[in-house]
């Protein structure tokens, strides 16, 4: 693994729009399924599944689901049970309470903190079919008090019901209501606009290919959707007390996902970037996805920095998705981290225990966005209602502000809608 100063590292910022075939394809595909509803799903399911269906086998059934339970391996079940249990004890702790505050002239502002009626999250098909990826969309969203949680996936020939069983049962786990057998750009229109067998969601959430995020990017104002991700990747910030087996085997966990991932080590000593580079050559040749792996690695590096001080700047620099901090006192450094998705303190928390298991969500800020955005939260299935009850006591003491703003834009309806009511009291105390 190369082996670089870090102010001389060029951040790839990779933002897929689509070529424009596929964008037109997609736009073709929304029309005609807002247009011909369950038909036209059926159509594009049986041109790129290779499956025929009917309107009627497009919902996963009870049956189907229990065969799905039968199939499993009892340890991944009791696997996907233990870690459910953990994401939805975690994700508990972010709900929000909706609040009054009554003033002493007795007005009440306040807030009103409601779930979202009905969601949806689409699952990709293929091998990127990942039932942990389900509790993390699914879980927040049933914490939140979301009723309908929705999943659509494209059928395969393989495993129950043409869909792969364990994510069959991480939705049974996570309260996910109903699931569809379809995918692509046609999944995410039914979900946006609506079929016969699809009512329409308020939100979509979720990865897929190409096709599926530009449908997300074109249906967006019609439903809210959550984030678009981009490669996932990793920096560790290690000093010289850290372990270069443990950076090495964690860079490469990073690194197998895909060739666009980015695995980085930052770090002030010179021994432990050597160690860790040799290290990496060691693990990656018995790694079984190695050839994926080292195509990420190879556009990967090691950073030099002076100091754990430039240390911590060039992480900020990167924005990374996951952080990992092997240095002597990790929880210091912490108020200086501004720029990360999660955080993972310590030789001990690697960043497969945050991908499976200990609750924070897996759906983190890609591609330099955790200078803005958050990881995935109960928050994304909330919404929030302002509510105002002024007292009389209030209104005329406030009215000549409001008039004053009112008139300034422009505005005399909005001013007399306050002038009426203050002119009217007058009338009643004369
Ligand atoms: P997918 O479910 O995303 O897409 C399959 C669907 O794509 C098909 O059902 C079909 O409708 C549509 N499609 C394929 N070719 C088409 C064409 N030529 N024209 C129109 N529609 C077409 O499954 P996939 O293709 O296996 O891709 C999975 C994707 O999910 C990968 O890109 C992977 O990177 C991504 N993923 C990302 C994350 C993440 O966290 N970022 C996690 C898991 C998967």
């Amino acid at each position: 693994m190369r082996i670089i100063p870090a102010d001389e590292f060029q951040i790839e910022r990779s933002v897929e729009y689509g070529m424009p075939d596929q964008n037109e394809t997609v736009r073709r595909i929304i029309g005609d399924v807002a247009a011909n509803g369950d038909e036209a799903l059926l159509r594009y399911t049986a041109e790129h599944d290779k499956m025929t269906l009917t309107a009627a086998e497009l919902r996963v059934t009870e049956e189907e689901l229990q065969e799905a339970y039968r199939s499993v391996d009892e340890s991944v079940l009791q696997a996907i049970r233990l870690a459910a249990a953990n994401i939805r004890a975690y994700h508990e702790k972010q709900k929000r309470n909706s609040w009054m505050d009554l003033q002493e002239d007795g007005t009440i502002l306040g807030q009103i903190v409601r779930p979202l009626k009905r969601v949806g999250l689409y699952v990709p098909g293929g091998t990127a079919a990942y039932p942990s990826s389900v509790l993390m969309n699914a879980i927040p969203a049933q914490v939140a008090g979301v009723k309908e949680i929705v999943i659509v996936t494209p059928p395969a020939t393989a495993g129950a019901a043409g869909i792969n069983p364990y994510i069959l049962v991480a939705a049974a786990e996570a309260g996910v209501t109903e699931i569809y057998r379809v995918g692509g750009a046609q999944a995410i229109a039914a979900l946006a606009y609506g079929t016969e067998t699809i009512r329409a969601v308020d939100k979509i959430c979720g990865p897929g290919n190409i096709y599926v995020a530009l449908a997300k990017r074109y249906v967006y104002g019609q439903v809210d959707i959550d984030s678009i991700a981009g490669p996932t990747d990793i920096v560790v910030l290690a000093d010289k007390t850290a372990d270069p087996q443990y950076i090495a085997a964690d860079l490469l966990s990073q690194a197998e996902h895909d060739v666009l991932s980015s695995a980085i080590l930052v770090t002030d000593s010179a021994d432990l970037a050597e160690a860790v580079s040799q290290e990496i050559d060691r693990q990656l040749a018995e790694l079984p996805r190695r050839k994926i792996a080292a195509e990420a690695i190879a556009k990967s590096a090691i950073l030099l920095v002076k100091s754990l001080a430039e240390g911590v700047e060039t992480v900020n620099r990167i924005a990374p998705e996951h952080l990992e901090v092997m240095v002597q006192d990790p929880i210091s450094l912490l108020p200086l981290l501004e720029n990360a998705g999660a955080i993972f303190l310590g030789s001990y928390s690697t960043e497969p225990v945050g991908d499976y298991f200990a609750g924070p969500n897996h759906v983190l800020p890609t591609n330099g966005t955790a200078r803005f955005s958050s990881p995935l939260n109960v928050d994304d299935f909330l919404k929030k209602q302002s509510i105002i009850q002024y007292s009389k006591t209030a209104l005329l003491r406030d009215a000549e502000h409001i008039m004053t703003l009112a008139r300034c834009e422009g505005f005399e309806g909005h001013a007399r809608a306050v002038e009426i009511r203050v002119k009217k009291e007058g009338e009643q105390k004369t």
